[in-house]
């Protein structure tokens, strides 16, 4: 290995940016290739939510990490809106879940406490708390701008030396003694290691390489509502999904007067092509929203729906992202792709990952994130993995 390798990532998303800033800053020379524009992607179509109200260990592992660089990140600037995440919970024993992740947090140095029903209405006095048994509530929790947070982060690789190249797509592959020479719209660059960061895209950079990647884009609609007059309290991200099945509603705080809800439905099963999807809301959609919305916070006033539009969640089969090496005979292609609902939040944590493989072969700053690797076993097609996909959303369900 070189003391100074030249990386080159591929994808200007949130995970090819964040993938980036962590190579550029332990010293390797990073050019970034995208086919289109910073944030052009998934990323810029997301509703920003970070959050930390999760079950699973892991998953609070990963968002020390990623909420460690957030924080660093707003000290210098980053805009982030603390308007607290709000998940809730139809069952005791979801509440039973929700107290062990309280737990958790706790220890992980997070704030969150539970609400019971009745003092649900304390966070959102329009709540109706039809059918709930109660809540968990992060006050730190919050969104930032997807689009705002790439730019801020190209802004901070530019700044020490890292290099963007925008309509420069890779077209293109070959191997050289030591590296590769990618072959782009803008030329040839020649580089000694590559993170396939392409989003939905990244089955198609691998196939380049001569390998196999299995993340899927999977459709997810978002819609955003007016308010008037608006509301005389911000409202927290709200998370609503029917127990086990994945499906329900979120909603969070945008602006003065505005909200914006998202649909949330269970795995699809179709997977879309990145280049021809429909990235309109559809007006089907829209109307369910309304009702679901209606059910949870039925006298908002003077809610109307306004702009809506589509994009996808870049989906592997257990939904957890791939964050490593493919083939572990070609260390010199790093996989950074398939964070599904949660590429915003967790892109921190998996730029740390993706620069530790590519500069010194294993996750070494956050042990234990071994098992993000696309191994043969978590390298699957969805498609005959219904049980595993079912099984996955009830244990990291899409819902950010
Ligand atoms: C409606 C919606 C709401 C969401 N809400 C949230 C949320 O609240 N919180 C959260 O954490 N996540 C959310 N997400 C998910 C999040 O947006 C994605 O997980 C994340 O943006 C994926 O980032 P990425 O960098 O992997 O992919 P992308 O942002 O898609 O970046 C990949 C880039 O690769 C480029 N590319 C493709 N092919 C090539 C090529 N041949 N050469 C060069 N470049 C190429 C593309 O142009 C693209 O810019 C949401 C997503 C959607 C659609």
């Amino acid at each position: 290995m070189k003391a100074s390798p030249h990386v080159a990532v591929v994808g200007a998303g949130t995970l090819g940016l964040c993938s980036a800033l962590n190579l550029a800053e332990q010293g390797a020379r990073v050019t970034v290739i995208e086919a289109q524009s910073v944030a052009a992607g998934s990323s810029g179509r997301s509703v920003g939510v970070v959050g930390t109200q999760f079950t699973d260990a892991f998953d609070i592992l990963l968002r020390v990490h990623a909420l460690r660089h957030f924080r660093h990140w707003e000290n210098h600037g980053l805009g982030f809106h603390h308007i607290g995440y709000l998940r809730l919970a139809r069952t005791a024993e979801q509440m039973r879940l929700f107290a062990q992740s309280v737990d958790m947090q706790t220890q992980a140095g997070f704030r969150s406490r539970l609400y019971d029903r009745d003092e649900l209405k304390d966070l959102v006095p329009h709540l109706s708390p039809e059918g709930l048994e109660g809540g968990i509530f992060g006050p730190d929790n919050g969104f930032l701008d997807p689009y705002e947070m790439c730019n801020f982060i190209a802004e901070k690789l530019r700044s020490i030396g890292g290099e963007i190249r925008q309509l420069c797509k890779l077209l293109g592959v070959k191997r050289r003694s030591g590296g590769f020479a990618l072959e782009t719209e803008k030329g040839v660059i020649d580089c000694d290691i590559v993170v396939n960061a392409a989003g939905a895209w990244a089955p198609a950079i691998a196939e380049l390489f001569g390998q196999s990647l299995h993340v899927f884009g999977e459709r997810h609609e978002a819609v955003v509502i007016h308010l008037d007059p608006p509301l005389a309290y911000t409202m927290p991200m709200v998370m609503d999904l029917v127990n086990g099945e994945g499906t329900g509603l979120n909603f969070r705080h945008d602006r003065q007067g505005e909200l914006i809800a998202e649909i949330h439905k269970a795995s699809a099963t179709r997977p879309e092509d990145p280049d021809h999807y429909n990235d309109q809301c559809e007006d089907a959609s829209k109307v369910h929203l309304a009702e679901l919305l209606l059910e949870r916070v039925p006298d908002l006033p003077g809610a109307r729906l306004g702009r809506g539009w589509a994009g996808l969640y870049p989906v592997t089969a257990d939904h957890l992202p791939f964050v490593g090496l493919v083939d572990p005979a070609e260390p010199g292609l790093v996989t950074a792709a398939g964070a599904g609902g949660y590429g915003v939040q967790l892109a921190p944590v998996i730029g740390q990952i993706a620069a530790d493989w590519a500069l010194h072969g294993s996750p070494v700053s956050a042990p234990g994130t071994e098992r993000l690797s696309p191994t043969p076993d978590r390298n699957v097609s969805h498609i005959g993995h219904g049980e595993k996909l079912a099984e996955a959303e009830m244990l990291h369900p899409q819902g950010k």
